[in-house]
Formats: C-alpha cells, sequence, structure tokens
C-alpha cells in the first residue's frame, strides 16, 4: 500500500501497540476504582497528562482529555457561549475551518462571523481586527477561532499575531492545532494561545483520542458533564487512547519533518512540471506534509482517486470528514476554485517515510492513470 493520506489519520506503529497491549490484557481496570491496579493507571494517565503538557509548554491542570479534535472544537465553542450567555458575546471564525467548527456554528443559534480570507487562505489582518474593533467597543466578549494548519490545503496561519490582536480586544483566541500538534512545535505561552483543540490520529496514536488545552483562567462551561478530568469533562477516560498518545509524544521528531519538506517540494515540483498542476493553499506558509493540487487535465479528482487505488495508492479528494457528501468543499471554494475545479483537485499527505526515489515511482504512476483517464474522457 502506497498511503499517502496522513491529514485523514495515520498508522499506529509497533511501539503503540506495545505500549497499549497491557492496559488491554492486565490494566483493564476503571481508573477511578480504589484498587491497586486502578491507581496505577490512573497514575499513567496523569504521566500523559504531563506529558502532553511538557510538550506544549503548558501545566498539566490545563491539559483535558477528549474524544478528539472534533469534541474540542465543539467544547470551545458551545461552552464558550454558555459561560458568557448572560452578556453579550460573539465568535469570530474563518470560512475555511474544519466541518467540526462551521456545523457546531450552524448548528446553533450562536452569535459568529466569519473574517476575510485570501487566495492562498491566510487571514487578511486588517478584516480581523477590524471586526475585533467593532465587537470591543460595544463590550461584547470576543473568542477568535482559527485553524492553525488547513487539513485542506496546508496554509497555516501567523497564528502568534491574531491571537495578539484578539488579546489587544480582550478575546480568548483558540485555535485547531489539530494538523500541527506533533509535526510543528507549538509553545502555547510564546504564540499566546487560550485553547487549542487537538487530535491524537494525526500522529501515529489511536482514533478517538484527543486533548483540549485551556489556559488557566479561561472560563468556558464544560460540554460534556461528569466527574472526570477536574469535572470538565466527563465519562470514563479512554485509558488505550490515552496510552497510545503518550507514546506518540514520545516519538515526536521535528527533524523528520524538514525532511518531509524537501520530499513534499519535489513532488510539488513534478506535478506542476508532469502535467501542469495548480498548487492550492501557501507555497511559503504550508504544513510540511500537505500537497493540494488541480489538474488542468480532462479529468474527475474521483475518477483519479479510483484509478490511483488499483495501483495501490491513497490519496483523497479533500477532507476525509467530507468525502461523503457530494458537495464541493467549502475551503476550495472559500480560496476562490470553480466547482469545475474543485473537482479535478486531489489532496496528497505524506507521512515522512517517502523518498525522492518513492516519489518519482508515485508520478509514473499518476502519470499512466492521467493518460488512461484523458484518452477516456476524450472520447
Ligand atoms: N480539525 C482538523 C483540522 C482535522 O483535520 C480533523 C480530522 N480530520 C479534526 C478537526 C477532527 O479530528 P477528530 O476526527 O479526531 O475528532
Amino acid at each position: 500500500m502506497i498511503y499517502l493520506d496522513n491529514a485523514a489519520t495515520t498508522k499506529p506503529n509497533n511501539k503503540i501497540l506495545e505500549a497499549i497491549t497491557p492496559y488491554i490484557e492486565k490494566l483493564w481496570q476503571n481508573p477511578s476504582s480504589v484498587s491497586p491496579e486502578s491507581k496505577e493507571i490512573k497514575n499513567k494517565i496523569e504521566e500523559v497528562r504531563e506529558l502532553v503538557a511538557n510538550s506544549i509548554g503548558a501545566k498539566p491542570n490545563e491539559i483535558f482529555f477528549t474524544s478528539g479534535a472534533t469534541e474540542s472544537n465543539n467544547w470551545v465553542l458551545r461552552g464558550f457561549q454558555d459561560n458568557y450567555k448572560n452578556r453579550k458575546c460573539h465568535i469570530i471564525t474563518t470560512p475555511i475551518e474544519h466541518n467540526s467548527i462551521i456545523s457546531c456554528l450552524e448548528g446553533f443559534d450562536g452569535n459568529y462571523s466569519y473574517c476575510k480570507i485570501d487566495e492562498k487562505g491566510i487571514v487578511n489582518r486588517d478584516n480581523f481586527k477590524e471586526m475585533l474593533s467593532k465587537l470591543y467597543e460595544q463590550d461584547i466578549k470576543i473568542l477568535a477561532s482559527v485553524i492553525f494548519g488547513n487539513n485542506e490545503i496546508g496554509t497555516i496561519q501567523k497564528i502568534k499575531d491574531l491571537s495578539n490582536l484578539t488579546h489587544k480586544h480582550f478575546g480568548y483566541f483558540h485555535t485547531d492545532a489539530t494538523q500541527v500538534f506533533g509535526h510543528i512545535p507549538i509553545d502555547v505561552d510564546d504564540l499566546g494561545i487560550d485553547l487549542m483543540s487537538c487530535s491524537s490520529q494525526k500522529l501515529n496514536g489511536l482514533k478517538g483520542t484527543g486533548f483540549l488545552y485551556k489556559r488557566e483562567g479561561v472560563r468556558i462551561k464544560p460540554l460534556i458533564y461528569g466527574s472526570q478530568e477536574n469535572g470538565m469533562r466527563g465519562g470514563t477516560e479512554n485509558v488505550i487512547g490515552i496510552i497510545a498518545l503518550g507514546e506518540a509524544i514520545k516519538q515526536i521528531n521535528y527533524d523528520r519533518e524538514i525532511n518531509i519538506k524537501k520530499v513534499r517540494d519535489y513532488m510539488i515540483d513534478g506535478l506542476v512540471e508532469m502535467f501542469g498542476c495548480k498548487v492550492n493553499g501557501s507555497r511559503t506558509q504550508r504544513l510540511f506534509n500537505n500537497i493540494s493540487v488541480t489538474f488542468p487535465q480532462k479529468i474527475k479528482g474521483e475518477e483519479l482517486l479510483e484509478m490511483l487505488l488499483l495501483h495501490n495508492v491513497y490519496c483523497s479528494s479533500g477532507s476525509a470528514c467530507n468525502s461523503y457528501d457530494n458537495k464541493p468543499s467549502r475551503v476550495l471554494s472559500a480560496i476562490g476554485l470553480t466547482d469545475e475545479e474543485i473537482n479535478k483537485t486531489i489532496r496528497i499527505t505524506l507521512s515522512g517515510y517517502e523518498t525522492m526515489s518513492y516519489i518519482d515511482i508515485i508520478l509514473l504512476i499518476f502519470e499512466e492513470s492521467i493518460k488512461i483517464l484523458s484518452s477516456r474522457n476524450e472520447v
């Protein structure tokens, strides 16, 4: 299998499996019970909490385990509105957020608005500042929620600048760092992040686990009430997922990410030179493993993906979360692509284990597939 869909999920490796096995076979007790095994499990959870906190320059009591970034995102938006329901509050976000932000905002009658972005998907600073000022003048409590690295087009935002502007207007700054955590170093203090959503499955951990970083003093209500996680997130802990997250964090290697960037650029150049592809998103402010390209040939992205699958090459048309609704990608349309261009767009996300010669082989598979599809569509 040539798996090039690492933004959708990543493969848990043997070390992850080794780390979780004892918690399936022997240490399966409820972490909140009084048995020695339960205490051991509880201690291990706290160890992972510390690992997570250290990896982003936070304190352990600022980390809350969740079922993933979808829950963390929903928690922030709803928990903020719930906390400030007795005074005016407003959420500023972007049109290129993950569906778990947009659907959540659209799903309940919260106050929110989108700031402008440019054709690379970068937040329009003047517009963002203007929106903040207007709300601040009306004494409205603000939450700004801006995706750190976009899951479809890879664009990375200037988080430090945006959080700084938000703080000048006494707002909270939240970022969905799902595609960034574990790939680019994050220091929440340096970047001025108050709330941050992350998922374990994007760094070789398991699906269904993630966390929310919430700076001490930042006030949001829980989304899921109960006694665990200091009363902020109820439900028996996903012990296996949390253990896997701890092991995944131990395996983070930022140097490897620099290598991915070289291989990614090599592949982008190949796609542009061989097929005349248009690259979506920023070439410079971009996730190291992300390639989003639109083909000029008479082919549909879906057809190309199927043809590639026949060669065991796994890519995607955009976000895996949207692959079952047939609507054109909201993100690609927000950066100005037409429906036709969106239909000719695919996303390739590397794992870091690819070499340049491996990419050469993949490009040949692309060439073969495009040749067959173009001639078929000519008829
Ligand atoms: N935000 C972004 C940017 C993502 O890429 C994803 C995963 N596709 C999520 C949120 C949701 O993560 P999870 O499925 O782990 O809840």
